[in-house]
């Protein structure tokens, strides 16, 4: 039987769905299972990773794993995952995860496959999809000679089984290991935002430089509260200042693949497209019927965004309020 781990991702008590995804393909699999879950809030997930399938979970609150450390993490989460005897590691490709694996494959001696779309686990070996060139087109790649596999995938790419509360899952609490730090993490400002982050919400709702504003977000932020979705936008409008650098999809933005992108007065460069092509249902809606976004949409509305958002929103509110 094949042992995987998945690296568990969580917040306010909540497991990201990146993580049920891989726990539900593992499990899936037949493998045995573990998980780590390190940082404050932890231990109050680990029963709820055993419900979906986690043998053995990995806990560690640590005073030291309050702020994320690359260092502090690396350390830990390698000398775990070697305790786990797991040959393959799996995590959902957030930002922590993209920072930290690259690391962890390096002290574990181990190969690393990033931005994965597909994942197919059979016996010991793991094969998976991942787009090149901005999305042009896709690979399906191997590991070769190398004892751990990671891979890093993309949330919203997998189904989420049914957790079973009758399960049972072995709890083991571990400290991070003492380590000579070359930098230490002072102070972490987060954004004020309480909305899901792009790269897990289900619906974005994304504006271009046609939303000529930055006062004209509200419009796109009106129909996102309607639909419990989150606002995006392209760079376009990030490099005007009309909104941060962290609503930016794309190439240098996130990668998201909700199940419905609703794109408003976005062209549809090619680098906008690396960032969200692999949406299930894209609306795009452009005043220009030639707009290359066109040949990307699932649906297209031929318009000025200005009249079709706040019928959008006004008719999506009968539905669904
Ligand atoms: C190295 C590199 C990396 C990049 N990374 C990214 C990235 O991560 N993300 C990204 O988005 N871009 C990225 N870009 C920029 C990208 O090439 C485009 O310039 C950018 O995506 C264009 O943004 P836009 O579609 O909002 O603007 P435009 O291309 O100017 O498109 C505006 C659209 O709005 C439509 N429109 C105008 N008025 C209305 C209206 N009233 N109603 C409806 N539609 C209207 C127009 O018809 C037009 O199609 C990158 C570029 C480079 C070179």
């Amino acid at each position: 039987m094949s042992k995987i781990t998945v690296f568990a991702e969580f917040t306010n008590g909540k497991i990201k769905s990146g993580t049920l995804e891989l726990l539900t393909a593992a499990k899936a699999a037949g493998a045995e299972i573990s998980a780590i879950a390190v940082g404050p809030g932890a231990k109050a997930i680990a029963k709820d990773l055993g419900t979906y399938g986690a043998k053995k979970v990995f806990v560690c609150e640590n005073e030291t794993l309050k702020d994320y450390n690359s260092e502090v993490f690396g350390n830990l989460v390698s000398g775990l995952i070697k305790k786990s005897g797991s040959t393959i590691v799996l995590a959902s490709g957030t930002m922590l995860a993209r920072d930290l694996f690259p690391r962890v494959a390096t002290k574990l001696n181990a190969g690393m496959i990033g931005d994965c779309t597909g994942l197919k686990l059979s016996g010991g070996s793991v094969s998976v999809q991942r787009p090149l060139y901005s999305g042009k087109c896709t690979a399906n790649v191997d590991f070769q000679n190398c004892d751990t596999q990671i891979v890093l995938m993309r949330a919203n790419q997998l189904p989420i089984g049914s957790p079973d509360a009758s399960l049972i899952t072995e709890i083991v609490e571990e400290s991070a290991p003492a380590a000579d730090l070359k930098t230490i993490v002072k102070q972490v400002v987060k954004g004020a935002s309480t909305k899901l982050d792009l790269t897990e919400a289900n619906v974005i709702v994304s504006g271009g430089r046609g939303m000529k504003g930055a006062e004209h977000f509200k419009l796109l932020q009106d129909l996102a509260d309607v639909l419990g979705a989150t606002v995006g936008a392209s760079r376009a409008v990030v490099d005007a200042g009309w909104v941060p650098h962290a609503m930016q999809v794309g190439q240098t933005g996130k990668t998201v693949a909700p199940s419905l992108y609703i794109a408003c007065g976005i062209s549809g460069a090619i680098q906008h497209l690396a960032g969200m092509s692999s949406s299930k249902v894209i609306v795009a809606i452009n005043k220009d019927p030639e707009a290359p976004i066109f040949k990307k949409a699932t649906y297209g509305i031929v318009g000025d965004a200005f009249e079709i958002l706040p019928l959008l929103t006004q008719e999506f509110k009968k539905i669904l309020q």
